[in-house]
Protein backbone atom coordinates (compact mmCIF):
# COMPACT_ATOMS: atom_id res chain seq x y z
CA UNK A 1 0.00 0.00 0.00
CA UNK A 2 1.17 3.31 -0.55
CA UNK A 3 0.06 5.34 2.52
CA UNK A 4 0.60 2.69 5.83
CA UNK A 5 0.94 2.77 9.75
CA UNK A 6 4.21 3.40 11.01
CA UNK A 7 3.97 3.07 14.85
CA UNK A 8 7.67 3.99 16.61
CA UNK A 9 7.97 0.92 19.77
CA UNK A 10 7.00 2.66 23.11
CA UNK A 11 10.56 2.19 24.09
CA UNK A 12 12.36 4.29 21.52
CA UNK A 13 13.51 6.85 23.34
CA UNK A 14 15.40 8.63 20.26
CA UNK A 15 12.37 7.68 17.69
CA UNK A 16 12.32 11.55 17.50
CA UNK A 17 15.45 12.89 16.09
CA UNK A 18 15.06 16.22 16.53
CA UNK A 19 15.88 15.29 20.56
CA UNK A 20 19.65 13.69 19.44
CA UNK A 21 20.21 16.20 16.33
CA UNK A 22 21.37 20.06 16.91
CA UNK A 23 18.82 22.25 15.42
CA UNK A 24 21.07 23.23 12.83
CA UNK A 25 20.91 19.63 11.79
CA UNK A 26 17.82 18.75 12.15
CA UNK A 27 16.96 22.14 9.66
CA UNK A 28 19.36 20.84 7.76
CA UNK A 29 17.88 17.17 7.50
CA UNK A 30 14.29 18.74 7.22
CA UNK A 31 15.09 20.91 3.94
CA UNK A 32 16.49 18.97 2.61
CA UNK A 33 13.70 16.56 2.07
CA UNK A 34 11.35 19.66 1.56
CA UNK A 35 13.74 20.18 -1.44
CA UNK A 36 13.02 16.28 -3.10
CA UNK A 37 9.51 16.56 -2.14
CA UNK A 38 9.50 19.94 -4.65
CA UNK A 39 6.06 21.10 -2.95
CA UNK A 40 4.53 18.31 -3.48
CA UNK A 41 3.52 15.42 -0.24
CA UNK A 42 5.75 12.11 -0.86
CA UNK A 43 3.36 10.24 -0.32
CA UNK A 44 -0.04 11.35 -1.61
CA UNK A 45 1.15 13.90 -3.99
CA UNK A 46 -1.09 16.65 -2.08
CA UNK A 47 0.44 20.21 -2.51
CA UNK A 48 -0.60 21.18 0.99
CA UNK A 49 2.10 22.15 3.79
CA UNK A 50 4.63 20.04 4.37
CA UNK A 51 6.16 18.05 7.72
CA UNK A 52 9.04 16.13 7.93
CA UNK A 53 8.24 12.52 9.02
CA UNK A 54 11.66 9.91 10.01
CA UNK A 55 11.33 6.80 8.48
CA UNK A 56 13.00 3.82 10.81
CA UNK A 57 13.48 -0.26 9.69
CA UNK A 58 13.29 -2.16 13.15
CA UNK A 59 15.43 -5.57 13.38
CA UNK A 60 13.86 -7.71 16.15
CA UNK A 61 16.76 -9.96 15.79
CA UNK A 62 19.92 -7.58 16.52
CA UNK A 63 17.10 -4.98 18.43
CA UNK A 64 18.85 -2.02 15.71
CA UNK A 65 15.99 0.66 14.82
CA UNK A 66 17.68 2.05 11.79
CA UNK A 67 16.68 5.58 10.23
CA UNK A 68 16.24 4.60 6.76
CA UNK A 69 14.91 8.23 5.10
CA UNK A 70 13.61 11.28 6.17
CA UNK A 71 10.75 12.10 3.97
CA UNK A 72 8.35 15.25 3.67
CA UNK A 73 4.59 14.59 3.59
CA UNK A 74 1.08 16.30 4.46
CA UNK A 75 -0.62 16.61 7.55
CA UNK A 76 -3.24 13.84 6.50
CA UNK A 77 -0.75 11.15 5.73
CA UNK A 78 1.32 11.72 8.88
CA UNK A 79 -1.66 11.92 10.61
CA UNK A 80 -2.31 7.75 8.79
CA UNK A 81 1.44 7.04 9.78
CA UNK A 82 1.29 8.09 13.55
CA UNK A 83 -2.19 6.48 13.62
CA UNK A 84 -1.71 5.70 17.43
CA UNK A 85 -1.08 9.29 18.30
CA UNK A 86 -3.75 10.28 16.07
CA UNK A 87 -6.74 8.38 17.62
CA UNK A 88 -5.08 9.32 21.24
CA UNK A 89 -6.20 12.82 19.46
CA UNK A 90 -9.65 11.85 18.56
CA UNK A 91 -8.79 12.58 14.68
CA UNK A 92 -8.93 8.72 13.52
CA UNK A 93 -11.98 9.12 11.28
CA UNK A 94 -10.17 11.77 9.16
CA UNK A 95 -7.22 9.32 8.93
CA UNK A 96 -9.36 6.47 7.89
CA UNK A 97 -10.95 8.11 5.08
CA UNK A 98 -7.40 9.98 3.87
CA UNK A 99 -5.96 6.20 3.91
CA UNK A 100 -8.83 4.41 2.16
CA UNK A 101 -8.39 7.36 -0.26
CA UNK A 102 -4.80 7.32 -1.33
CA UNK A 103 -4.76 3.57 -1.33
CA UNK A 104 -7.98 2.87 -2.93
CA UNK A 105 -9.13 0.22 -0.40
CA UNK A 106 -12.46 -0.32 1.75
CA UNK A 107 -13.00 0.46 5.53
CA UNK A 108 -12.42 -3.49 6.37
CA UNK A 109 -9.11 -3.19 4.58
CA UNK A 110 -8.21 -0.17 6.79
CA UNK A 111 -9.09 -2.17 9.99
CA UNK A 112 -7.11 -5.10 8.60
CA UNK A 113 -4.10 -2.88 8.19
CA UNK A 114 -4.29 -1.43 11.57
CA UNK A 115 -4.84 -4.65 13.09
CA UNK A 116 -1.92 -5.88 11.44
CA UNK A 117 0.38 -2.79 12.41
CA UNK A 118 -0.62 -3.38 16.04
CA UNK A 119 0.26 -6.78 16.37
CA UNK A 120 3.37 -5.75 14.90
CA UNK A 121 3.68 -2.94 17.54
CA UNK A 122 2.61 -5.02 20.34
CA UNK A 123 5.74 -7.56 19.24
CA UNK A 124 8.43 -4.78 19.10
CA UNK A 125 7.34 -3.32 22.20
CA UNK A 126 8.61 -6.31 23.91
CA UNK A 127 12.16 -5.57 22.97
CA UNK A 128 13.92 -4.56 26.21
CA UNK A 129 15.98 -1.86 24.57
CA UNK A 130 16.19 -0.97 20.38
CA UNK A 131 20.25 0.47 19.56
CA UNK A 132 20.07 3.49 17.16
CA UNK A 133 21.33 3.08 13.78
CA UNK A 134 21.59 6.72 12.40
CA UNK A 135 24.82 5.61 9.79
CA UNK A 136 22.21 7.19 7.27
CA UNK A 137 22.18 10.69 8.63
CA UNK A 138 25.52 10.90 6.63
CA UNK A 139 23.57 11.15 3.56
CA UNK A 140 21.89 14.50 4.74
CA UNK A 141 24.52 16.45 6.60
CA UNK A 142 27.39 18.08 5.04
ZN1 LIG B 1 0.00 13.21 1.82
Amino acid sequence: MKLGFELVPDGCWYSNLRSVLSREQWDFVRKDAYARAKGRCMICGATARLEAHERWSYDEKTCVQKLTDVVAVCADCHAVLHIGRTQLKGDEARAAEHFMKVNGVSYAEYRKELGRANEEHARRNRVAEWSLDLSRLKRFLP
